[in-house]
């Protein structure tokens, strides 16, 4: 047993606070990943500078080690980079008609992303309207029609021999008299930034009432997509961005930059060609992507959600000065169990992932041997958990008995206490306050 809570000791034992050496070691690998990753080079420098500025000298939360700590802060500050908090677009009242104008660049998936979306919406109650304003490729209106007719989506065209500015007018007009509360606009692009696009960009915006303009990025084009997001936004005006063909971008360097260069939100992210394909961002999914430590940030968080600090330095504190009592034992167990779970929490470590076990520990038995150890001490009074030594054999009868085991177990148990307070208390420099080593990511 002593075996199992050491898990739980161990997290405790990494204190102190973050040296610089600690941060600089760690942030060389963060950078290195960033870079990889197609990063916009002012968006690292800027980026590691402040994750240095706020780490070094932080404390080392319980249950961490340093290099985990580092890995929490560059975590947040990542995600903080790309706004955080998803967001979504937003409506007029749904008596009014909203108008949503998709911009971008040739191929980068506008019709596509225009006709995903239309699908999302009108699962969540819209009548969405979409009209064809790509006057140029001959195959534009039919692909959209096409797509609209998939997603069970109305379609207004009128060929292409009108303005863009004036399908649109008509469309606004079809979609007030129908009585649809969505009307989605989907343009032109050209093969590069071009006058002429954002120019007519501007005309449908000044001939009808936009309510949001989103542009759509290849996420391929990594920092070039940045580039482009920008001049839309100079030009155009954008309210938020889609980032396409993330399924096959495994860097995310173009996600991590767009936000911190234009400050504009990513709305949605395209993860296929086909029309289903299309998913709200998360910027804390798409950190864990960029850092490629998925199985690490779950437990920095998991520890971070559970572990509450204050009980843990408590515990900490009474253990150094030998005051562990049974109180302390179950809250212990409560705080391992609140992680997951003994078996969770060896699969999430490096190495031991995909339900793998250690060679001589059998985890599922571990906990079932945990709940039998937590039903005796619920069994015991407040005074006896607090001061085992007033146990005689009539309390240990009743103890038994309403934990529905065998006296003779609660008799070990008392009993393997009794031997780990005195292994403590031969050891008082094995929890907290030992010499930390230097440890790698
Ligand atoms: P547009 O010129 O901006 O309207 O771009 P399209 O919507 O015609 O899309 C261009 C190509 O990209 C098409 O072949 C789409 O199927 C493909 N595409 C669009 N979005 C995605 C995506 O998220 N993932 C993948 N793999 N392909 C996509
Ligand atoms: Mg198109």
């Amino acid at each position: 047993l002593s075996e199992k809570l050491q898990n739980v000791f161990k997290n405790l034992r990494s204190k102190g606070r973050l040296t610089e050496d600690d941060v600089k070691a760690a942030l060389r690998e963060v950078k290195m990943a960033l870079l990889e990753a197609d990063v916009n080079f002012r968006v690292v420098k800027q980026f590691t500078k402040s994750v240095q500025e706020r780490a070094i000298g932080q404390d080392v939360m319980n249950g961490l080690n340093p290099g985990q700590m580092v890995i929490k802060i560059v975590n947040e500050e990542m995600t903080k980079l790309m706004g955080s908090e998803t967001t979504e677009i937003d409506f007029k009242p749904s008596n009014e008609l909203t108008i949503i104008m998709m911009v971008g660049l040739q191929g980068a998936g506008k019709t596509t992303t225009t006709a995903k979306i239309a699908g999302k919406l009108k699962s969540k109650g819209k009548k969405v309207l979409l009209a064809a304003c790509d006057v140029y490729r001959p195959a534009a209106i039919e692909q959209l029609k096409i797509n609209g007719e998939k997603q069970g989506v109305e379609v207004f065209a009128m060929g292409n021999k009108n303005k863009p500015a004036d399908i649109a007018k008509a469309a606004v007009n079809h979609a007030i008299s129908n009585g649809n509360n969505v009307l989605i606009i989907d343009t032109a692009g050209r093969l590069h930034i071009d006058e002429e696009m954002m120019d007519e960009l501007v005309e449908i915006k000044n001939s009808v009432d936009v309510h949001r303009t989103l542009l759509v990025v290849d996420s391929m084009t990594g920092q070039d997509a940045v580039n482009v997001a920008g001049t839309f936004d100079e030009k155009v005006g954008v309210d938020g961005v889609i980032l396409t063909k993330l399924d096959g971008d495994t860097r995310g360097g173009a996600a991590l930059s767009i936000r911190a260069v234009t400050g504009k939100p990513i709305l949605f992210v395209g993860m296929g060609e086909k029309l289903s394909d299309l998913e709200q961002f998360y910027p804390d999914r798409m950190t864990s992507r960029i850092l490629g430590m998925g199985d690490v940030l779950t437990m920095i968080e998991k520890a971070q959600e559970t572990i509450d600090e204050n009980k843990a330095k408590e515990l900490e504190r009474k253990m150094k000065q030998n005051e562990f009592d049974f109180e302390m034992y179950l809250e212990s167990m409560s705080q391992m169990r609140k992680m997951g779970g003994l078996s969770s929490i060896l699969g999430m470590l490096p190495g031991l992932g995909m339900g793998s076990k250690l060679p001589d520990f059998d985890s599922d038995e571990a906990e079932k041997n945990m709940a039998r150890i937590e039903a005796i001490i619920y069994s015991m009074t407040p005074e006896e958990r607090r001061n085992p030594k007033v146990m005689n054999p009539s309390r240990k009868n009743r103890i038994a008995k309403g934990a529905g085991v065998n006296i003779s177990e609660v008799n070990k148990l008392i009993k393997q206490f009794e031997q780990m307070k005195k292994m403590m208390k031969q050891m008082p420099g094995m929890f907290g306050g030992g010499k930390r080593g230097k440890k790698g990511l």
